[in-house]
Parts: C-alpha cells; structure tokens; sequence
C-alpha cells in the first residue's frame, strides 16, 4: 500500500472520529494537518497524528541520482516515492522514503503546473538537488537525463508510447506533454 503524504491545510477526519495530536489542529468540527507528512491515525485513542519523514544526513547525498514513482501530484509540487535499486555492483539506497519535485526543478524554463508533467504511477529518474530542514528531500528533473522513463495513460493506465517529443496512447488517441527523459520507453538503468 503506498502511504499518502498530507500536506497543511489538508482534511484528515471530522473531531468525533478522531481528536487532533501531533502535526494536526481542529477548527469547527474538522481536524486538519498542520504539517507535511504521514497521517496515522490511532482507533483506539481516536486520534490523528502526521507523521513527518526521519531526519536525515545531508552529506553524500545532494546531485545522488535516485529512481521513484510519482504518488501524488499539485499544482506546485509532485511527491515522489523513492525505491532502492540495485546494480550489479552496489545497491542505490535512497535516503528517505519520498522526496518532492517543485515546480521550479521540472524543467528548464516556465512550468505552470506539475500536474501537466507528471501522472500519478509514472517512474522517474531524478537528481537530488537538496534537503530543506533535514528532513524533506528535494528532486529536479531538470536536463534531458532526467524526468519520466515510463509514463502511463491516465484515462486507460497502459503505457504511453513515444512520438517525438510527445507521448501518445494508441488506445485513447490522446497525446500528453510530460517532461520525459531522452532515453524514454528504452531507459539506461546503472547496472
Ligand atoms: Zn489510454
């Protein structure tokens, strides 16, 4: 099951259900999360917590490529959850379980909204470009090296194919403009 980031401001459950605890305040009724992690919620107790992601080093790890999948997707950011790969030599472990790219790292140039260049269950390679507040880990997908090496239709989920710069389903007939990779569809994994 893959674990949702909640992000503040966002719904987690109506007071009767469940009381606030760390990382979630109420306001008339609804209890909301107060900071970006993990919400965990406590039947017995009835009460909601968001858990934020372990503190973790900074050393090593900025410009340390890493492969995800994308898990969710907002206007301004998409969060990402990062997998270990192995390689014949040595294994990549990532050093947390999700990482976030901003709209800002997507691409070269303007980007209006991160929906528009990543879909929900598509697989990424990044660059970790930094670590805010030793805890929440930063991607750009920036460069033709880097974004999506497998991207899946959001009406139907097949595999998108590649026409030039654009992606394209022969099921739906639609195209998508997503900030893909030069090697998409035949990705160059570390071996
Ligand atoms: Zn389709």
């Amino acid at each position: 099951m893959i674990e949702l980031f909640v992000t503040p401001g966002e719904k987690l459950a109506e007071v009767e259900e469940f009381m606030p605890s760390d990382g979630a305040y109420e306001s008339e009724g609804i209890v909301y999360a107060s900071s970006i992690g993990v919400p965990k919620y406590d039947e017995m107790e009835h009460e909601v917590r968001v858990e934020s992601p372990k503190r973790i080093p900074r050393f090593n790890v900025v410009n340390s490529i890493v492969y995800g999948r994308i898990t969710q997707t907002f206007d301004q950011y998409a969060v990402v959850e990062l997998f270990p790969y192995n390689t014949r030599r040595f294994r990549l472990i990532p050093p947390s379980k999700y990482a976030t790219i901003h709209v800002s790292n997507v691409r070269k140039g303007f980007v209006e909204n991160v929906r528009n260049e990543f879909g929900v269950g598509d697989w990424i390679r990044a660059k970790i470009v930094g670590i805010q507040k030793r805890r929440f880990v930063q991607l750009s997908t920036e460069g033709a090296n880097y974004g999506i090496i497998k991207a899946y239709c959001s009406v139907c989920r097949r595999p998108l194919s590649r026409r030039g710069a654009v992606l394209y389903c022969p099921r739906c007939k639609r195209e998508y403009r997503r900030k893909i990779t030069m090697d998409y569809g035949q990705p160059k994994l570390p071996r």
